[in-house]
């Protein structure tokens, strides 16, 4: 499969002519051949971007309502294409991308296409005689920089909502996966995104990710990701003094108390971690147990990790994939390397499997908070238990890290549950669930989690500016 740079509606070779390779995470063997876009091919993107923003912008907001409509029948029309294409390349279980990812990125379509006709600003009573009222108007070219994770659902994220509104935009998919952004681009196209509205330069995040930052043309960077990757662009950024949204990392939580549903949190604890093969931002990797229920709830995870399927990420039966990539599956082992030699109780897994990326879903009981496998962000298959004796200590456990993404709170005690949720800080707190997300509902971090929000009314604000316009009625 060979894939090249998407711009003003066209399949175009890097200017460089270099490439890279990206392999099939199953195998380890290639699948497909990117164009390596860099600083010249971010240039013509952008400027791209720009000449197409002035008409989209002013473009009748009914048209831009129907044109994103489109693209989610599209998206859901190409379903089975898109579910394939995206596990091929991810690694990820076709059955989740089928269920979740395609239908998701299609609902966020459909979700922002309404907000196109909807936006409004505000008639304000101020002194005089005189009419004052606000704009609320588009940024212009928007960077959006999207991790391998969810790579067709975290574009679509945020492209809906900067074209809803009339922004145009350069998405920069990860130099691991970025078959389904190009993929969702000519899907776009198709729907009736006017050339220039969207334009995609595949390549590395230091070369066209950077070039995209420091771009004296783009308005705003929108970014998911890492947070070491985070603080790099919050710095490259300043010279332009541009506006940023970050999506970072995280190491959430999940807290089991012993007047639960105690048999349903454990279960659920399972696929709050190794869902996507624990490549999930908001992966509850740290769960936490009222010492009670200790042993219940480390048997009933024991078991439930020893019977997911791991295998061909194509085969419908399959529950696990393989990771990403080598490096990050090497990555994910030495962590598990450093929970045995930190002293942690290994209950299950322990080892990468082959060929492919393969890691076995590794659980950790006996783990302190003060060990590695406890405080840093793993992104894989790694689950660390710790025990708790009151709300008050947990309280503390909870915010133990610098991260501040997500938790998940599970007690009979409503009063508790609400108590506890106003207290933990993190964007996006769970009540008796675990992992639910809307595109309606807005989502982010607080700490080093990142700023800004994601879906729901909220990340229009991020991407949009406001006038005040003040007429003389005198
Ligand atoms: P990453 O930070 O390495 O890369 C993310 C993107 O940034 C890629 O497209 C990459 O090419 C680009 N990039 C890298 N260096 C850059 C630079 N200097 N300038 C501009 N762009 C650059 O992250 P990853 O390994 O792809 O993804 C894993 C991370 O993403 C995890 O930390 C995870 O928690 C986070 N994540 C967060 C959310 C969220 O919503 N908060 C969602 C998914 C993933």
């Amino acid at each position: 499969m060979n894939a090249k740079l998407w711009i003003h509606n066209q399949s175009v070779d890097a200017l460089c002519g270099e490439t890279l390779d990206t392999p099939n995470p199953a195998t380890g063997e290639r699948l497909a051949t990117l164009a390596r876009g860099k600083r010249e091919d971010v240039d013509r993107a952008v400027a791209s971007a720009k000449s197409a923003f002035p008409a989209w912008s002013r473009l009748d907001p009914n048209e831009r309502q129907r044109i994103l409509w489109r693209a989610g029948e599209l998206v859901l029309a190409h379903l089975p294409e898109l579910a394939r294409l995206e596990s091929l390349d991810t690694g990820k279980p076709i059955a989740n991308a089928t269920a979740i990812d395609v239908p998701r990125t299609a609902d966020t379509f459909f979700y922002f296409a309404g907000w196109a006709t909807k936006l409004t600003g505000d008639t304000i009573p101020v002194r005089g005689p005189i009419l004052n009222y606000t704009l609320r108007e588009p940024l212009g070219v928007i960077a959006a920089i999207i991790p391998w994770n969810f790579p067709l659902l975290l574009a679509a994220r945020k492209l809906a909502p900067a074209l809803a509104v009339g922004n145009t935009v350069v998405l920069k998919p990860p130099e691991e996966a970025s078959l389904s952004s190009l993929r969702l681009a000519e899907i776009l196209a198709e729907a009736g995104l006017p050339p220039g509205v969207l334009n995609v330069v595949t390549g590395l995040g230091e070369e066209a990710g950077a070039a995209l930052v420091d771009h004296v043309d783009v308005a705003k960077v929108s970014f998911t990701g890492g947070t070491d990757t985070g603080r790099i662009i919050m710095r490259a950024a300043a010279g332009t003094l541009k506006k940023l949204s970050l999506e970072l990392g995280g190491k959430s939580p999940n807290i089991v108390f012993a007047d639960a549903d105690v048999d349903l949190a454990a279960k659920s604890a399972v696929s709050a971690v190794f869902y996507n093969q624990g490549q999930l931002c908001t992966a509850g990797s740290r769960l936490l147990v009222q010492r009670s229920v200790l042993d219940q709830v480390v048997e009933t995870v024991v078991a439930g990790t020893n019977a997911l399927v791991l295998g061909d990420p194509l085969d419908p039966k399959t529950q696990m994939g393989p990771l990403v990539s080598a490096a990050h599956r090497d990555r994910v082992v030495s962590y598990i390397g450093k929970g045995n030699e930190e002293g942690a109780d290994r209950r299950t897994g322990g080892g990468a499997v082959g060929p492919g990326y393969y890691v076995e879903p590794t659980v950790f009981s006996g783990v302190t908070a003060e060990m590695a496998i406890a405080r840093e962000e793993i992104f894989g298959p790694v689950l660390s238990i710790l025990p708790f004796d009151d709300v008050e200590q947990v309280a503390q456990i909870a915010d133990a890290t610098e991260f501040g993404l997500a938790a998940g709170i599970w007690t009979r005690d409503i009063g508790k549950a609400h108590a506890l949720a106003a207290r933990i800080r993190a964007g996006t707190v769970w009540i008796n669930t675990y992992n639910r997300f809307d595109a309606a509902s807005p989502y982010g971090g607080y700490k080093q989690s990142g700023f800004g929000r994601e879906n729901g009314r909220a990340v229009l604000e991020e991407l949009t500016q406001i006038k005040s316009v003040w007429v003389n009625l005198g």
